[in-house]
C-alpha cells in the first residue's frame, strides 16, 4: 500500500526500463531468476567485449585514433586463455569487435569525450517526472553510456551492441531508455561541460562486429510516450505490483505457461 505522506525514492535504470515497459510481469520474473541464470555464457562474452571496447575507446578520448588493435589484443592473451577451449573464438570476436568499432567511429567522424560513463540524476523530483506521479515519490534516473562523443554540434550517445538484435531508428526513438539517456546527458553530463557547443543530442546503437548503426533524435511525442512508461515503472516498483502486458514477444516468454493473460488468449484462439 502506498503511503502518500512519506517521501520515497525509486531508481529507474536505463538498462531495465525497456524490459519493464515490454511487460512488467516478465520483467519481475527475470529479475527474480537473475540475469546469469538465463544467459550465462552470452552474458560473460558480452561483458568481456564491452571491457575491450571500453579500453579501446578510452584511448580515442579527445579525438585520438585509438590504440593499436593487434597490440591491445595481444596484451589480453592471458584473459583469452581464461575462456578455455573457447579462447580462440573469443579472441576472434574481440578482434572483429574492435575493428568494427574503429570503422564506426571513423565513419561518424566523432570525437570521443567520455567512455563507460555512469550518470545519475539528482534525487530531487526532476522536470520530466514530477513527483505528482505518486505523492511523496521521488525518482532518480541512472544509466551508463558506453561512449559520449561529439560530432559538430551534436552530442552522440553510443551504445555498443554485441548481440544480434538492433532496433530500427523509429523503435530506438520509442524506447524509454533513450529518454533516460537523453535526460542524463542534458541534465548531468552537459552540466559538467558547459563550454561544449551542443545543439542536439542523438542516441545511437552500433552493432559490433557488423558495424551497423541506428540513431535517433527524440521528438516531443516520443518523449511524452516514454514518460508514461517511466512513471508506470516507478509506480509499480513503489507498489511492488507487476501486471502482465501482452506484447509481440509473448510466444517466446519463458513464463507464458503460467501467465493467465497469455493462456486466456491462447485458449480463445482455439
Ligand atoms: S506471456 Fe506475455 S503477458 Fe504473459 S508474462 Fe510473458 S510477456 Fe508478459
Amino acid at each position: 500500500m502506498i503511503v502518500a505522506s512519506q517521501t520515497r525514492t525509486q531508481i529507474i535504470h536505463a538498462s531495465k526500463v525497456d524490459r519493464h515497459a515490454l511487460c512488467p510481469s516478465r520483467y519481475k520474473a527475470e529479475l527474480s531468476a537473475g540475469r546469469g541464470a538465463t544467459c550465462g555464457q552470452q552474458l560473460e562474452d558480452g561483458l568481456f567485449l564491452h571491457q575491450m571496447l571500453r579500453d579501446f575507446c578510452s584511448t580515442m578520448k579527445g579525438g585520438g585514433l585509438g590504440s593499436d588493435i593487434d597490440e591491445l589484443i595481444e596484451s589480453r592473451s592471458r584473459r583469452f586463455h581464461s575462456f578455455g577451449e573457447r579462447a580462440a573464438d573469443v579472441r576472434a570476436q574481440a578482434t572483429a569487435a574492435l575493428w568494427s568499432a574503429r570503422a564506426v567511429m571513423d565513419r561518424l567522424g566523432a570525437t570521443v569525450l567520455d567512455v563507460e560513463r555512469e550518470l545519475c540524476s539528482s534525487r530531487m523530483p526532476v522536470a520530466i517526472l514530477p513527483d505528482a506521479v505518486v505523492a511523496g515519490l521521488h525518482l532518480m534516473l541512472k544509466g551508463r553510456l558506453d561512449v559520449i562523443a561529439l560530432v559538430d554540434e551534436t552530442l552522440l550517445l553510443i551504445d555498443w551492441k554485441t548481440g544480434h538484435f538492433l532496433p530500427t531508428d523509429d523503435s530506438l526513438a520509442a524506447l524509454p531508455s533513450s529518454l533516460v539517456y537523453e535526460f542524463l546527458a542534458r541534465h548531468a553530463f552537459l552540466k559538467e561541460h558547459t563550454s561544449l557547443p551542443v545543439e542536439t543530442i542523438e542516441i545511437a546503437q552500433a552493432q559490433v562486429p557488423t558495424g551497423e548503426t541506428v540513431s535517433a533524435v527524440l521528438g516531443d511525442e516520443q518523449r511524452e510516450a516514454s514518460k508514461v512508461f517511466i512513471r508506470e515503472m516507478a509506480i509499480n516498483l513503489d507498489a511492488r505490483t507487476f501486471p502482465a502486458r501482452r506484447n509481440a514477444r509473448c510466444d517466446w516468454c519463458p513464463i507464458n505457461g503460467e501467465c493467465e493473460l497469455y493462456q486466456g488468449d491462447v485458449g480463445e484462439a482455439f
